[in-house]
């Protein structure tokens, strides 16, 4: 049983599809981090033609750009990298990245009073976690990542040389996920296999 009302793994599972995607569409990002955290219809879009905003590139004319260069895909990359690599960070560093995206998610999300009505009982007073649009989201997971050790130890970068992609390790226990994918996984393997045959040589 999750110790949230939102489904971490569908966020984290969801920052991690944003952050190796082919950004087509705003909507196409906003539907998934919608669906991710169940929000309600107040989801905050942006309009279609601001597509830089999620995958970075040029702005349209009078727009500013967004300041990462590769948009938000490129700051969540960012957040996943920093989340990897944080616990062996020294602790001014920790404290540092922790205060930073603990200032996003207490702008962008937030409990909202909520009538909960069970399927039997009465109706009484609750709380649901309310995100605002994709960045609440995106801060969110990486909330979760530097909150959650067993979440961050699931979250990695593809150790096949050619590629840079981030995963998110389904499978509890057993041996560390290092790829992205099983075919990386051999390749991998097939590679350190020629190259322990060429060192013998
Ligand atoms: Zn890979």
């Amino acid at each position: 049983m999750s110790r949230y009302d939102i489904d971490v793994r569908k966020v984290l599972r969801t920052a991690v599809w944003f952050a190796n995607a082919t950004v087509r569409s705003t909507a196409q990002v906003e539907r998934r981090f919608a669906q991710a955290v169940r929000a309600p219809a107040a989801f905050m879009t942006i309009p279609a033609e601001h597509v830089h905003a999620y995958r970075g590139g040029s702005a349209p004319p009078g727009v500013e750009p967004h300041p990462h260069k590769r948009g938000d895909q490129g700051v969540m990359g960012d957040l996943l990298t920093a989340a990897i690599g944080f616990p062996r960070l020294a602790g001014p560093e920790r404290a540092a990245l922790l205060h930073r995206v603990r200032e996003k998610v207490a702008a962008k999300v937030h409990p909202a009073p909520e009538v909960i009505i069970p399927k039997r009982g009465p109706a009484r007073l609750g709380w649901q976690t309310r995100v605002d649009g994709v960045e609440g989201a995106m801060y969110f997971a990486a909330f979760v990542l530097l909150s959650d050790p067993r979440q961050q130890r699931r979250v990695g970068i593809c150790a096949f040389e050619d590629c840079d992609r981030f995963f998110y390790a389904e499978n509890r226990g057993g041996e560390q996920q290092r790829h992205c994918c099983p075919a990386h996984s051999n390749r991998d393997r097939q590679r350190r296999h020629r190259a322990r045959k060429a060192s013998r040589k």
